[in-house]
């Protein structure tokens, strides 16, 4: 088994970049102006990680589009501004955004909601994620469109419990209380993850180095997302490192063909899940088959 890990950090001056494949890493095309390729956007990582004209404008748009500036702003632009990120428009950092408190009944349904926007130095510490089962090609499952895992948030404490007494204060409930600073659509989610696994792997091992499973997932084709895309089911320790994204990418030989796969942990320092994509498959290599064999010695 092949693993390589590799760390992206925004505040590290230096850049990886990746040649040129000579055609988009998403449709294939090699006819239409090609453009470089943030394999992590620069909103997370600025410009540390380039794959070089490696996308068409055509899916540069759908991405942007359908997936990729939801994740950025309303999943993840609160907790940017606040964690320092990238940005290409110092605007974004003031930019006020939209928070809503509902006072809950003894069943946990909101009585009433309130709405209002404001700066993100106001807003609490929120980092919403997904967390998923094993991909349903590394479980031996049949490919399904069903959406799997349950929804995941690091919520700062204390700043949430000052919010909320705040509330409770000024609106006299005496009950409990939700707050909702930022919105995470699995669907959109999952396609992000693809998009950035998908780049990598092609990044690392090369266009023709494996037979691609996601570009259908990506471009908006295929809704089979937790065929391909998983996770480890459980939440790991927050860390000290200051990257913004870790990700990995290895082989794992089965007993007819070989996958290739990302593991991508977004802000590790927060202790957020781990996600596992299966990107592609190819043919089993001598290689391979010695790996897995030294792999299965071991833990037999
Ligand atoms: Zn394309």
């Amino acid at each position: 088994m092949r693993t390589e890990t590799v760390n992206f950090d925004y505040s590290r001056r230096e850049s990886k970049s990746y040649p040129s494949p000579g055609r988009c890493i998403y449709c294939g095309r090699s006819d239409l102006p090609l453009e470089d390729e943030h394999i992590v956007p620069f909103a997370l990582a600025g410009d540390t990680i380039i794959f070089e004209k490696a996308s068409c404008r055509p899916c540069a748009e759908i991405i942007n589009r359908e997936f990729e500036s939801y994740c950025l702003s309303t999943t993840l632009g609160a907790f940017r501004a606040r964690a320092g990120t990238p940005t290409r428009n110092k605007k974004d950092r003031t930019k006020e955004r939209p928070v809503r408190m509902a006072p809950l009944n003894d069943d946990g349904e909101a009585i009433d909601v309130y709405s209002w926007t404001m700066p993100p130095n106001q807003i609490p510490l929120v980092l919403l994620s997904w967390l998923l089962p094993a991909a349903g090609m590394f479980a031996g499952r049949t490919a399904s469109e069903e959406i799997l895992g349950e929804g995941w948030a690091r919520v700062s404490e204390e700043e949430t419990a000052a919010y909320i007494n705040a509330f409770k204060a000024i609106t006299g409930h005496a009950g409990n209380v939700g707050l909702s600073v930022a919105k995470l659509e699995p669907e959109r989610y999952f396609r992000f993850l693809a998009k950035t696994a998908h780049a990598f792997a092609i990044a690392e091992f090369g266009f023709d180095a494996f037979e691609h499973l996601l570009p259908d997932v990506i471009l908006g084709q295929s809704k089979c997302y937790c065929h391909y895309v998983g996770g480890e089911p459980h939440i790991p320790e927050p860390n000290d490192s200051e990257v913004s994204c870790r990700l990995e990418v290895g082989v794992f030989a089965g007993e007819s063909d070989t996958l290739v796969g990302v593991r991508i942990q977004l802000f590790p320092m927060y202790g957020s899940p781990i996600h596992h994509v299966v990107v592609g498959k190819r043919a089993l290599t001598e290689e391979d088959i010695a790996a897995r064999d030294r792999q299965n010695a071991i833990s037999a």
